[in-house]
């Protein structure tokens, strides 16, 4: 047999020849019976999706997140479950302004965006490699991106639009100190730190909430580069972060990262001399000391970069038990609009997709949309049900309340203290007797298509709002209500 690799169309029909276009005639016109042809035409006017409207330009590599100091007393995030545990990892960097084909080496803020796979689901830190940013509310955000991008008029940067917002925005001075100290500009991605940057909880297994920030200090050492060197290195070679990214992993040369939290108790919280949920604000070191929790090593390249980069999805809203939120304003915008922005950009299934695709199981209630795999196949597609078989939630990972003065914030059920049989049974009572007939006839006629369990449990229901309404309910489908089950609903 040939190990000849048989080239096919997408349908995968073999292809005789893949150089010369079906024309009458070897002068053309071209037919349109080319299938071939439109079909390689069409697909690559779609080669492109949205770039992201920031970090467009980014390098990912996959990795693996080794715990090696327990915090289990703060957190029962299944990654921190002990000490040696290993999960895999993906971390894209970026740059923030830049489009798709900006340079690597230029002065800006760099996303350090990561996506842990854990068995308990995908954990997306979507930090920096500041601590800080420049806005604390995100109705600033989108006019904020507005001046790092392009005038409407020139299509050029423009330094009255960043300098005009910044300085109106004094909460963006400690940002801007960062981005234009050494650290705007680092010498590769291995020679940086990363931060989660916000503050995020941690609950452990006693439903103890403690405030948290994420850190990851580079094991490479801090390298920067000044402005000469950094245009002279733009001059010569624009994917230099990349190039040294990939040569690195590629060579076996892996970075890493020490991975560190900060702890704030909530007592602490109240008592700290800055809102501790401020984008704008670190916890001093000194106050709040690193605590050591692992070591993320990157140590495989991509296959595909369109596939497992520009495709990759983080969104701060892809949490862990015994990982949370905080009020952080600019975190609980951003817990929407990421995974909005990948629906868009991506689409509606872009969690399906391999390399955003969680490695423990995935059962929820969602389905189809555009270019879905499937996911839920002939499973019972809504709830409540009925379906033993279905996926059901479980109280055991209920975070805590949060107590904020006089309101809690929780799940809040809303069936307790509230009454669902007496207005639908006053209505039932205005009826006449014909009326009572014709929506008793047209409710037995639709119900009789139901289980006999669920015209049991439904009856209860009519029986509740009032016995007459049951009781025709029950005749027309003809059923004979036990005298227990009659009383049960009337007490
Ligand atoms: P600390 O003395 O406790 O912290 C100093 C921290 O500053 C260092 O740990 C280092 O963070 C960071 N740092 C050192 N040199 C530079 C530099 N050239 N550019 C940027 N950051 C640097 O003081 P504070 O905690 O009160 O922080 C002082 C300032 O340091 C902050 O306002 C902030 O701008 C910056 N910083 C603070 C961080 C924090 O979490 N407290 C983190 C990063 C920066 P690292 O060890 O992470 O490299």
């Amino acid at each position: 047999m040939s190990d000849k690799k048989q080239l096919t169309t997408a349908e995968g029909c073999p292809i005789a020849d893949n150089e010369n276009s079906i024309t009458a005639g070897p002068r053309g016109p071209l037919l349109m019976q080319d299938v071939q042809l439109l079909e390689q035409m069409q697909h690559f006017n779609r080669e492109r999706i949205p770039e992201r409207v920031v970090h467009a330009k980014g390098s990912a590599a996959y990795g693996t997140f080794t715990v090696t100091n327990d915090i289990s007393k703060y957190s029962k995030a299944s990654i921190f479950a002990e000490v040696g545990k290993q999960t895999e990892c993906l971390l894209r960097f970026s740059t923030v302004a830049g489009e798709r084909g900006a340079a690597d080496a230029e002065r800006d803020v760099r996303g350090f965006a990561i996506k842990f796979y854990t068995d308990q689901g995908n954990w997306d830190l979507v930090g920096n490699n500041t601590p800080v940013f420049f806005v604390r509310d995100p109705l600033k955000f989108a006019n904020f991106i507005h001046t790092q991008k392009r005038d409407p008029k020139t299509n050029m940067r423009c330094m009255n639009m960043q300098w005009d917002f910044w300085s109106m925005c004094p909460e963006s001075l400690h940002q801007v100190t960062i981005l234009f100290s050494d650290r705007g500009l680092p010498r590769t991605l291995r020679n940086m730190n990363g931060y989660g940057s916000h503050t995020y909880s941690l609950v452990n297994d006693a439903n103890e909430r403690i405030w948290c920030k994420f850190h990851f200090k580079t094991m490479q050492g801090i390298e920067c580069m000044t402005d000469e060197e950094s245009t002279e290195l733009i001059g010569r070679d624009r994917e230099s972060h990349q190039r040294d990214l990939f040569n690195s992993i590629a060579q076996g040369d892996c970075p890493k990262w020490r991975v560190c939290i900060q702890v704030m108790t909530d007592k602490q919280a109240h008592e700290f001399k800055w809102n501790p949920f401020d984008l704008t604000k670190v916890w001093p070191h000194a106050d709040f000391p690193l605590i050591e929790v692992g070591i993320m090593e990157l140590n495989r390249n991509p296959e595909n970069y369109f596939a497992e980069v520009e495709q990759a999805s983080f969104s701060p809203s892809a949490l862990v038990p015994g990982i949370g939120h905080s009020p952080d304003k600019m975190l609980q915008a951003r817990l929407m609009s990421y995974a909005d922005a990948h629906r868009y950009r991506v689409g509606t299934n872009y969690q399906q997709l391999p390399v955003n695709r969680p490695k423990c199981p995935v059962m929820h209630y969602q389905r189809d949309g555009a270019m879905s795999t499937g996911l839920g196949g002939a499973a019972t597609n809504y709830h409540p049900n009925s379906d033993n078989a279905a996926p059901k939630a479980d109280p055991v990972y209920a975070e805590p309340p949060l107590h904020l003065g006089d309101v809690s914030v929780d799940r809040y059920n809303s069936r307790v203290d509230h009454d669902d049989f007496s207005q639908a049974g006053n209505l039932y009572r205005l009826f006449s007797d014909e009326q009572k007939d014709r929506l008793t006839t047209a409710i037995a006629g639709a119900l009789g298509g139901a289980r006999e369990e669920i015209q049991m449990r439904q009856l209860c229901h009519f029986f509740r709002a009032d016995p007459d309404y049951g009781r025709r309910v029950a005749e027309k489908l003809n059923i004979e209500v036990p005298a227990e089950m009659l009383e049960a609903v009337q007490s």
